[in-house]
Order: C-alpha cells, then structure tokens, then sequence
C-alpha cells in the first residue's frame, strides 16, 4: 500500500500538460481547402482544430520514435535503461529515451534543459497523461504541438508550409520526412542539411517497409519523391474574409461557405476587369456570389489584388464597407409600391422637372420624357420618376420596408433622408444588398415551391458552413415582400439591357435570364451592379476604397462588365417562375398603363399583386366634345346637341404633355375651342413648371436685402398662345412659344399670375426665404 502510494502520489501531483499558447487564424473553404491564414499572435504557425492524425503519419512517427507507444505506460522502462547508457558513455545526456507521451510533457513544459530531474518530471507527467487519456488523444496533442522547424507548430502547420497541402492528403514519402523532423528540427530544418534530412527519410521508410506497411513498388517510389523544401507562403484565396475572421474568430479554425473554384475563377475575372479600371484611376473593385436557397456565401472577394494595392486601400473590405447606394435600391421602392397597389407595372409616371426643398433631382442624360411606364423607369433608372414614385409612397413607408427586408443600415429617421432616400441619401454595404436580394430571390423561390411563406427566408448571407442562423420553418402570413411583387419587379429588371448613355450595352443583352440593376452614387464615387436568378445574387462593386470619384465611374461602365463575366461562370439557365397563384389579372389601359377607366380606347390584362384592383383608375382617357369636322372643341352652350361629337382623348396634364409628346410625335394636342365656345375648365391649358405652387425658394442669408432672380416657365398645351406674366399684379411680359421669363423678387411672400390672349389663367404662390438654420 505505502510503496504504491509512494509511486501514485507523485504522479498525481506531477503537471497535467496544457497547451494554453495563441493559435492561428485558419480559414477554410466548404471542401476543407485552405483559403487563407494569419499567424498566431506570439509569431508562431500554430493551427487550431487539429482532428485526426493521418495514418501514414502515425505509422512512420511510432516506426521512427516510439514503436511500443501503444503497449507502454507512458514511459518505456528499456529505452531509458539504453539512454543511460549511452549518456553515461558520452559523459553528457544525448538522448532522452523519450516516449511520445513523454515528449509531449516535455512540450508543454516549454522545453526544459536536459536535466535529470526535468526528465523525471516529464515522466511522472507521461505516468499520468496515461492514465486520463487516450492513446489516440496523445498521439493528436503531439501531432497538434511538435516543433517542425523555424515557428511552424504542429503537423497541420507543417504539411501546409512545406507541402502546401492538407495533411490528410500526405504520401508515405512526405510523412516520413516530416516523422524524423520535430526529433532534432534545427539540423534537419528543410531546405538546408538536405542530405542528413534524406538520410533519415530513406532510412524510416525502408523500416515501414520491413514493417510491411508499404509495398515494394511504394518503397521505390518513395525513395525517389524529392524532399520538402523551403516553407513555402500560405494560400492567400480570400485575404480579406481571412482578415476579418482574424478579427472576430481570431485563434478558431472556420470552415467557411466558400467554394474554392468559384472563388478561383471570380478572383480571376475581378483582377482582369481591374486592370481595365486602373487605367480610368479606379483602383478597388469587390465582389460577392451568394447561393440563394441557403445565403451561403460562394465567392468573397473584398477587395481587387494589384500590385499598387497597397497604396490604393487594397486591404479594406469593400463588402463589409458602407457606401452610397446610388439606384441600386430603387427595386425595392417598385417591389413594396406594387404589393401595396400604389403602381402598376406600367403605370406612366411623371417624368419633368421637379424642384424639391433643397434637392432637384435630374435623370442621368439630363433629359424628360413627360411621362414613362414605371417598368421602364425602373430598368433604365430614371431617377425623377424614381422621386416621384417614392413621393406618392413616402420615405417613412420606404425606410420601414428596407428595415422589415434586412437592411441595418438605415438607421435615421425618415427627414434626414427625404425623397433623396431613393437616388443614394442613405449608404449600405454590399453585403446587405446581396443578403436582401438572395432572401427576396428566396422568398419567391419558396411560394413557387410550397405556396407559402416562411418567417425565416429573410435573412443575412451566412459565411461558415453549418453554422448560421438555420431558417426557421415557422409561416410567415405577412411577409415584408410577397411573391408576386418581387416577380413582376424582377421581370422589369430583366429588361435592364439598354443603359442609358453607355455605348457597349449590347454586350449585356446575352443574359437574357438575370434581374439585374446598377447603381452609380453622387459624384461618381461608387458603382454597383446587382444580379440574381432563381439560384445565385452577384454584387459587385468598384470605385476608389477612399472614396475619390472618377468620370466614367458608374454602375454600368465600371461595376457591370465584372457583373457580367460572373454570370458567365455561374451559368444561369432557369428563371424564376411566375407565382401565379397569387398574382391576379388586371385589366390596364394600353397607354397609360393605370386601370382601364370606362373610356380607355385599348385595354390589356396584365397580371399584377390583388393590392393592384385598388390602384386608381385611368385618368388621362377623357371625353370630349368636338364639332363635326373633329378639328373644333364645342359644348352645348355653344353649339346644338346633334351638332356634337363625343370623342375619347388621350389628355397629359399641360407640364407632362410638354415633354410627352417631343418624344412621341403621334400625341395628339386637344384641337382648339370653336370661336364663342367657352373652354372647359375642367381641362387646364397650362400649368406652371417653375416654380411649383407654395414652394420656398431657399437664398443664403447674407444676400436676402437683395433680389432674387428666378426663371419661371409654364407649359401651354398650345405653345402659339401669347402669355401675359405679372408678379404680384404687375405686369412683367409676354411669352409666345417658349414660356419662360426671368423674375426678380426679394424675401417674401409672391403670386405669379399667367394670362393666355384666351382668358385662361393661373397662378402660382410661392416665397423667397433666408436659409433655415
Ligand atoms: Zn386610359
């Protein structure tokens, strides 16, 4: 009893080994691939979640080191009785007739000297790893913490810096070498004493041989396999993904989402199209392929990879970094106004100068076409229609919808962004764009499957494998974005193939199965392009990381083209399909696109969302009274009843006709009244474009003593009519053809009152103020 409590107490109280030293960062791809890594924070490459010891690796260490690992107690009583000898004969300890349990002790110890009493501890240690742990779990710390030479650590470190590769994939030549390598790595460090490290090589194997772990031919081969040489650098596949789970998992190993041949090729095709960028002194360009059924992220490339990276930002993560959004949310605006019956796909919109309180918006070719189907002003991002829609929308119903479909980033109240909420006055990052495209792409994706909504289908990209929010199951009855609105949104996406302004679009035009947007923010600063079908969302970004605008920087010149070529090697093939379960028929007018009123000529059905029946009703299709040759308007009070033809007319209000019919020559101006026919008020003749009724025209403070010159302009359906101007009843000019006249007017209240040689007038209040502070 005494004499096993003398041996059991110390081994009790001997040092259990830890291992408490900083480990690496280690990314992973999805196939287990290395994408990258960044070295432990004491310098050393140190690889965490070491799993499984390679059996070539564990045949050729207990060959080489420890051939009776399996059968000992942790120390074997015959190697240390011939180490003794031999020290004794060299008068000094040259071998530690170590076990492998023992060398772990000895690692975790920090490496003591060579000392006999440091031995015994690290045998009293190997005694009572022994008795708490498994053969297979020592062998794994040992494998996970020996020494292979300058700061690498642990096999998995090893077989990446020499081999470059996994150590799972290592042949009987490769495992050999590195067997005989943490024993004495400094002699043996590769790429120097190459002939000792082959020596011992060639020997071990021919000992696995005789051992009959490898056949003869193996042996031959093996023999012939050249030795590892220097360390070689480590993938670099996805620095920034790397970098940034060096900041948030720094020390883990991540097995990520990635796809290392897509990410191969997309990184490829964004360094190539970068080199074309660089010559316009566009400098970065990032982007992200995401997997629609899971949000798993295929391809991360956060920044491009020049050789002036450096000094042009290379190293920060374009995805993660927040950034004007130009037009690219504009599809939103159109999905949330079709659910909510506020717009029909092609409903004309106002497309005409517009002046808002500090903010007067202009289409990007500076140019009005009166009035453009919705569809249309969203694939050719119109940016006036754009304000105009989100006016009749609001910007508080909007913010609301970019919250409720996964945007974080939107995070002031509506006033700060006002109308300019749609054209870029908020900023998002490409990682939030392509998340809330995948979980739309999603949501569609799932009605056409199980004709239901799910709670969980809106949610963020997901990055690790395995490892996300898993989506719940739970039915969602009030989904941010329904089925059908994202359809027919994606459907006027699917026409984006005609950038306005751009030569080269034709380019574009052969992916005929992609909702595709760009957007371009104020002063060419940012350019995005945004593309999904029914299985993957590519987003891409280029411009300069400090935010340096460049002519030529927009969506469609800089961002597309890398678009593009990413679609090429995703292949699209399907696309998405019609919900038609939850879209209803609706019956529109042809031209304006509204629902069809009772006297619209030429009427369609169209499918539309059921929110689409409540929209409003063709307003533009008027009856109207002409007399019998049609070239004359007449009514009653002037002409008898039977001398009266009732015809329908297609009538634009005056500002919208203005620019309507320079762009469709086949617009018919309503005919003029017959001589004594009073008009119709009902039907105005004109209408102000500038100023726009109670507006507050802003002047800095220090100029408001003196007079403000403002250039008024009114639409006249008959632009031939003279006009009559006065300001506060006083009179100021005439206008023929072109309506326009120059106003000067100090602070304070104005009415502008327009006179035509007809008798019809109108006018227009407005006030010139000092800045609001
Ligand atoms: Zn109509």
């Amino acid at each position: 009893m005494i004499a096993a409590g003398v041996v059991i107490t110390p081994v009790l109280l001997s040092p259990f080994p830890g291992f408490e030293a900083p480990l690496s960062t280690v990314v992973e791809a999805r196939d287990g691939s290395l994408l990258g890594a960044r070295i432990a924070d004491d310098g050393q490459w140190r690889f965490p979640g070491f799993e499984q010891v390679p059996e070539k690796f564990e045949k050729a260490l207990l060959t080489f080191e420890d051939r009776y690992f399996y059968i000992h107690p942790g120390i074997n009583p015959v190697a240390i009785f011939r180490a003794m000898i031999q020290n004794i004969r060299a008068g000094e300890i040259v071998s530690g007739g170590s076990t492998i349990t023992m060398q772990v002790a000895r690692i975790s110890g920090g490496y003591r000297q060579r000392t006999y009493p440091g031995k015994i501890i690290e045998m009293l240690s190997a005694l009572k790893m022994e008795l708490f742990r498994s053969k297979k779990s020592i062998l794994k710390t040992y494998s996970a913490n020996a020494p292979f030479g300058g700061n690498i650590v642990g096999l998995e470190a090893a077989t990446w810096r020499y081999l470059g590769k996994s150590s799972a994939d290592i042949t009987w030549a490769e495992a050999a070498a590195l067997a005989v390598l943490p024993n004495s790595p400094a002699l043996v460090f590769p790429g120097k004493n190459q002939e000792i490290l082959k020596t011992r090589r060639n020997d071990l194997l021919r000992k696995l041989f005789e051992r009959k772990f490898l056949d003869s031919i193996t042996l031959i081969l093996a023999l012939d396999e050249p030795l590892p040489g220097e360390p070689k650098p480590l993938p670099a596949k996805a620095p920034h993904l790397t970098d940034y789970f060096y900041k948030y998992n720094k020390g883990e190993m991540i097995l990520s989402t990635i796809d290392p041949v897509i990410q191969e090729r997309a990184v490829e095709i964004v360094n190539a199209c970068q080199k074309d960028l660089s010559g316009n002194f566009i400098n970065n360009s990032a982007c992200i392929i995401i997997k629609v059924e899971t949000g798993e992220v295929l391809a991360y490339i956060g920044n491009s990879i020049t050789d002036d990276a450096e000094e042009h930002g290379g190293d920060v993560d374009i995805i993660r970094s927040l950034r004007s959004t130009g037009s690219i949310l504009k599809p939103v605006l159109f999905a949330g106004m079709q659910q909510s019956g506020d717009l029909l796909p092609d409903m004309l919109v106002p497309d005409v100068p517009s002046r808002f309180p500090g903010f007067s918006p202009k289409n990007f070719d500076l140019s009005y076409s009166g009035a453009v189907p919705a569809s249309y002003a969203l694939s050719q991002s119109l940016n006036i229609p754009a304000v105009r829609m989100l006016q009749k929308y609001t910007p508080e119903k909007l913010l609301d919808m970019f919250q409720n479909v996964g945007f974080t980033t939107f995070n002031k109240p509506a006033g700060h962004y006002g109308l300019s909420l749609i054209l870029g006055g908020g900023e998002t990052s490409l990682w939030e764009l392509t998340g809330v495209y995948a979980s739309l792409s999603r949501v569609l994706n799932r009605y056409n499957k199980e004709m239901k909504y799910s709670a969980g289908d809106y949610h963020p990209p997901l990055i690790v494998l395995n490892n996300g929010t898993i989506p719940e199951e739970a039915e969602d009855t009030d989904p941010p974005l329904n089925a059908s609105s994202i359809w027919l949104t994606y459907e006027a996406l699917k026409k984006v193939n005609r950038p306005e302004g751009e030569a080269g679009w034709q380019y574009f035009s052969s992916s005929p199965n992609l909702a595709w947007k760009t957007g371009t923010s104020f002063g060419f600063r940012d350019a995005w392009a945004v593309g999904t079908t029914p299985e993957y969302v590519i987003g891409v970004w280029a411009g300069n990381a400090d935010g340096e605008g460049r002519p030529g920087l927009t969506g469609i010149a800089a961002a597309a083209p890398i678009l593009f070529e990413l679609v090429n090697i995703m292949k699209p093939a399907e696309w998405f399909i019609e919900p038609a379960g939850e879209l209803t028929m609706i019956k529109t007018c042809s031209l304006s696109g509204f629902r069809a009123g009772p006297d619209c000529p030429e009427t369609q059905e169209i499918p539309a969302c059921i929110n689409g029946l409540r929209s409003e009703s063709c307003p533009w299709h008027k009856i109207i009274h002409l007399d019998k040759t049609g070239t004359m308007r007449v009514n009653a009070d002037c002409v008898p009843p039977a001398a009266i033809r009732n015809e329908v007319w297609f009538v634009l209000p005056p500002v919208m006709e203005y620019f309507y019919r320079q762009k469709h020559p086949d617009y018919r101006v309503l005919p003029p009244y017959a001589p004594g026919c009073a008009s119709d008020k009902s039907i105005p003749v004109m209408e102000f474009i500038y100023p726009a009724s109670g507006i507050k025209i802003f002047i800095p403070r220090d100029q408001t003593g003196q007079p403000t010159r403002i250039i008024a302009e009114v639409a006249h359906r008959n632009p031939s009519r003279m006009i009559y101007w006065h300001l506060d009843e006083e009179y100021k000019g005439t206008t023929q053809f072109t309506h326009q006249i120059e106003i000067l007017a100090n602070a304070g209240n104005h009415v502008i009152t327009v006179v035509d040689e007809e008798g019809n007038s109108i006018k227009c209040a407005f006030s010139i103020t000092g800045r609001a502070d």
